[in-house]
């Protein structure tokens, strides 16, 4: 029998905005499908939230016994986030600044992509598609909105058609806009589109000569629009109508709003059963943003090469940091909050390495099996992470206190604790095992990092003779300071 068989897991659903009993379309299996990055630039630390958060969903469902079809597509088609943007997309852009080819930009941020992503412990999705990859699909598909009445052509673009739409669906229905409120709110520019209503989208742009990237269509030589391909792929690999569809709360309008639409004009039916928006990340309590310089990036963050941290944090760290905080709350990103994660992670690696030390008694003072279930409830609960960190820090309370022997486990009650707690810790919750001694290196050059800051103080008090005494105790202890331009380093 397999797990999700006596797991009930409830799902917080945009479209429905409250929390549903998950129901996949078929028993066993479910179809996920998330947006992937657009390849011109390196992978933002907000959306790298996002894709983490879904690969814990991702395990979690695995865990639970699903056969889970994960798609995540890669953008490296350039696509019209605004369509005053017409003629060179974002991608050709930067190709253009910096010389060369617009698929060798892809290939750089790609591999990048990965290597961030395999940096972290994600686990590979089932299928990762390109839209430069389906566009003939893109194709078929503009064809079929085009034959049902919902867009049309004008000099050689294609237009989706939301005011005719509206008439029999509902456009707006996910972000809960209303398409009168639009029209309200939009400023018609004169003269400056071929659109017939500012609200409509393009599913295909004709390419401007300097514009690289193009294919061959019945209407010109141009491209898809960039909400097209997620409908293109998404449905290709998991079906007209698939269970859930995830993505960054900043694309519920217009992108997944315009899958949406485009799915019911050219099949008939609403894509997806449960739409997931991850949260915003911030930084330091402020929005990332790189016009204003609150931001850094994952290799940063990884490398501790930033100016808003204080040191360097681990995949794990990182990783244990994002699920102490559910999906769907705004995670702000500060060196506190990653040092308090760093210590709640050394902790819980301390109990989990000390498990196998720990002696079975005769009768158990803690109650397993009911604390086993919690931390199903607590994932069950729309995966809520930070309260099953809480019921294993619960753990690690009995396991430290077994150690004291204060409390005790029968040996069949100690298996099942680690068992559960092996599988959350690594296999759900995706930290690395860390052992003793890198735990121990990792508190040793939290120590030193202390002492050179108090250094550093201390040669600003011009305090001499202190600053010079922590140097030479330190190179004496084997640890030697490196003064450079960018501040102190120390080797072992
Ligand atoms: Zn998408």
């Amino acid at each position: 029998m397999q797990l999700y068989q006596n797991q009930t897991i409830q799902i917080y659903n945009s479209l429905s905005g409250k929390k549903e009993k998950f129901q996949p379309i078929e028993a066993g299996y479910v179809g996920m499908y998330v947006c992937g990055p657009t390849v011109y630039s390196n992978v933002h630390l907000g959306n790298v939230r996002t894709f983490m958060s879904f690969d814990m969903i991702y395990r979690y469902l695995k865990h639970l016994g699903f056969k889970v079809r994960y798609v995540r597509n890669i953008t490296d088609a350039g696509h019209l986030e605004n369509d005053a943007d017409a003629g060179e997309d974002k991608i050709t852009k930067k190709a253009r600044l910096e010389q060369i080819e617009p698929m060798e930009v892809v290939q750089r941020y790609t591999v990048d992509f990965h290597n961030i992503l395999n940096t972290l412990n994600f686990l590979p999705p089932s299928i990762e598609p390109t839209a430069t990859g389906h566009i003939i699909e893109q194709i078929e598909l503009i064809k079929t909105i085009i034959d049902n009445g919902f867009a049309y052509e004008v000099n050689g673009s294609v237009y989706f058609d939301v005011h005719k739409f509206n008439e029999s669906n509902e456009y707006g229905k996910l972000s809960k806009r209303k398409l009168e409120d639009l029209i309200h709110n939009t400023r018609a520019l004169e003269g400056q589109s071929d659109k017939k209503n500012p609200q409509d989208f393009a599913l295909w742009k004709k390419a401007e000569p300097q514009h690289i990237m193009r294919w061959p269509s019945p209407w010109s030589d141009g491209f898809p629009g960039w909400h097209l391909e997620c409908t293109a792929m998404s449905t290709k690999y998991l079906g007209d109508n698939f269970d859930i569809h995830g993505g960054g709360m900043d694309l519920k309008f217009p992108h997944h709003e315009c899958e949406i639409a485009q799915s019911e004009a050219a099949k008939g039916v609403s894509p997806v059963n449960y739409w997931m928006h991850a949260n915003m990340l911030q930084l330091n309590g402020q929005r990332m943003s790189k016009t204003t310089g609150n931001t850094v990036n994952p290799d940063e963050l990884l490398s501790g090469n930033n100016k808003f941290f204080s040191k360097a944090y681990s995949p794990s760290v990182i990783r244990f940091f994002n699920a102490q905080s559910s999906y769907r709350s705004v995670l702000d990103l500060t060196d506190d909050g990653l040092l308090a994660s760093e210590k709640g992670f050394y902790r819980l690696m301390d109990a989990i390495h000390s498990l196998d030390d720990l002696q079975a008694g005769s009768i158990s003072t803690f109650n397993v099996s009911e604390w086993k279930q919690k931390c199903y409830d607590a994932m069950n609960d729309d995966f809520n992470s930070p309260i099953l960190i809480a019921h294993l820090f619960e753990a690690v309370k009995v396991v430290n206190q077994i150690k004291d022997n204060k409390a005790s486990l029968t040996s069949e009650d100690l298996d099942v604790l680690k068992q559960t707690m092996n599988a959350f810790t690594f296999d759900v919750l995706g930290l690395i095992n860390t052992s003793q001694s890198e735990a121990g290196t990792e508190k040793l050059s939290g120590a030193v990092e202390l002492l050179i800051q108090l250094r550093q103080e201390a040669r600003a008090n011009k305090d001499f003779a202190l600053s010079d005494k922590i140097r030479d105790e330190l190179a004496a202890k084997g640890i030697q300071l490196n003064d450079g331009k960018d501040g102190t380093t120390f080797s072992l």
